[in-house]
């Protein structure tokens, strides 16, 4: 059965979402600017000024959503997730409020699955609170998109595991109570069983920063940069600091990172409608060579193309999450998640890059500059096509999922040869 309604139930909460992040969260986003400013678990006043918004949300069974009822989250399912998040993708204090900030949802789902009740109790618990943030530290500054190249390397000696190496891009480790992180363990393993992953707390002994690192669109922020350039010197950890078991690490990642796409592609989809709802205001409200823009057909052309590119990414994304859902009920959807997640990695950054560009130049001068959020969105746009693995690794893996169970030609000419047809038909 096809059906694209949601029940009124839940709708009403939807609206209740867009209403309390219009009003009540996106101001934080000028009140308290800058990318790593939702990490700053240390900004007493930041933290005063979301602690009511966060109790709020509990109290209409909306605080982290992502989590099923054995974490004590309320279990709506992906589909649902992803009604929310698009609301969410507004503000980047969103999450945050909601408690469904990444990387700590995608942490927090490791840490139930492997962590040991000692792990849960001392991380898991107050990260779900959001009293606490993490960082997931497993880019190398000599390669990222091939985790086969990683070189950080941990060993047992005793009773601990002693790791040494270096990580890149480790998002919010300046805010970050714990880091996980991945390491060579078994090198003499087949390459996707060589590292493990572990649980490291931020203040032990060797946890190094080399420097934080500033991205395109940080301009804004004047906090210095939040992708922490980190050096594990020696860093000893106890043995049970390993999530899963030796040379897990990639199945771990695994788990982690494919909720994570696909909450950032939900996200995304908000973020474009924002940016579409700019254009449409824009167009309505300024005029040019006599009349309005909106009156102007190539604008007319960029409103479409804008509107038509969204709700096509809108219904792969929610697609996406109907896969997700129909497997965790045991079933088995007709397309594969992993899949479809890696189709809605790529068309995120894509879907998002055409839209920001758009509503840039629709917005004219102003658009460029850092009176509107289009600047510091359009700086975002290329970080959609890297973080969590580039556009081209994600490309690979749908093309060769299709190739994999694809057909071969029957003979010398394809199976759709005109003249072979002919004579099969007669
Ligand atoms: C904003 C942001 C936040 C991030 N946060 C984190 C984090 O918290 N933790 C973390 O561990 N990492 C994080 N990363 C790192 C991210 O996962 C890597 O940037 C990504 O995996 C690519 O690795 P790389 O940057 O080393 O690029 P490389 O591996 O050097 O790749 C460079 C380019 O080579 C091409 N390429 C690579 N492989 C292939 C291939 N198989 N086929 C075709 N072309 C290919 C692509 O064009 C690719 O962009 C973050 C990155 C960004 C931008």
């Amino acid at each position: 059965m096809w059906s694209f309604d949601t029940d009124p139930a839940f709708q009403a909460q939807l609206d209740w979402m867009m209403n309390f992040v219009k009003t009540q969260v996106e101001p934080l986003d000028y009140r308290f600017p800058g990318h790593g400013a939702p990490y700053d678990v240390d900004n007493k006043e930041s933290r005063a000024a979301i602690k009511p918004l966060q109790e709020e949300v509990r109290k209409r069974g909306l605080w982290a959503c992502h989590l099923g009822p054995h974490l004590r989250g309320p279990g709506y399912g992906q589909v649902k997730l992803g009604l929310m998040n698009e609301i969410l993708g507004r503000a980047y204090w969103a999450p945050t409020v909601f408690g469904t900030a990444a990387p700590d949802t995608g942490n927090a789902e490791i840490l139930a699955m492997f962590g040991t009740d000692d792990q849960k109790a001392r991380y898991l618990q107050p990260l779900m609170e959001g009293d606490i943030v993490s960082c997931f530290s497993m880019t190398e500054p000599q390669a990222g998109a091939d985790p086969k190249e990683f070189v950080c390397q941990a060993w047992q000696e005793g009773n601990e595991w002693v790791i040494e190496g270096e990580k890149w891009f480790s998002s919010n480790a300046r805010y970050a109570e714990f880091l996980i992180v991945m390491a060579v363990t078994n090198p003499d393993n087949p390459p996707h069983g060589r590292m493990s992953m572990f649980v490291v707390p931020a203040k032990t002994p060797g946890v190094e920063f080399i420097r934080n690192v500033k991205v395109m669109g940080d301009d804004h922020a004047g906090d210095g940069g939040i992708h922490g350039y980190m050096r594990y010197n020696r860093v000893r950890v106890p043995l049970d600091a390993m999530l899963g078991a030796p040379g897990e690490g990639f199945k771990v990642a695994q788990a982690r990172l494919g909720g994570g796409r696909v909450h950032h592609a939900m996200r995304t989809v908000g973020k474009c409608q924002r940016a579409l709802d700019m254009m449409v205001e824009r167009a309505n409200s300024r005029r040019s060579h006599g009349k309005l823009l909106a009156e102007h057909q190539f604008v007319q052309g960029m409103i479409a193309d804008s509107a038509i590119e969204l709700e096509q990414f809108r219904l792969l994304v929610m697609k996406t999450a109907w896969a997700i859902d129909e497997v965790e009920a045991g079933r088995t959807p007709a397309a594969s998640p992993r899949t479809l997640i890696a189709m809605c990695k790529v068309q995120m950054a894509k879907v998002y890059h055409d839209i920001v560009q758009r509503a840039i130049q629709l917005h004219g001068s102003l658009g460029v500059t850092l009176e509107l959020p289009l600047a510091e969105w359009w700086g975002g746009v290329m970080s959609l096509a890297l973080a969590d693995g580039p556009t081209e690794v994600h490309k690979v893996q749908v093309a060769k999922s299709l190739l994999r169970n694809g057909p071969v030609a029957p003979g010398l000419f394809p199976s759709e040869h005109i003249p072979t047809r002919m004579e099969q038909a007669a």
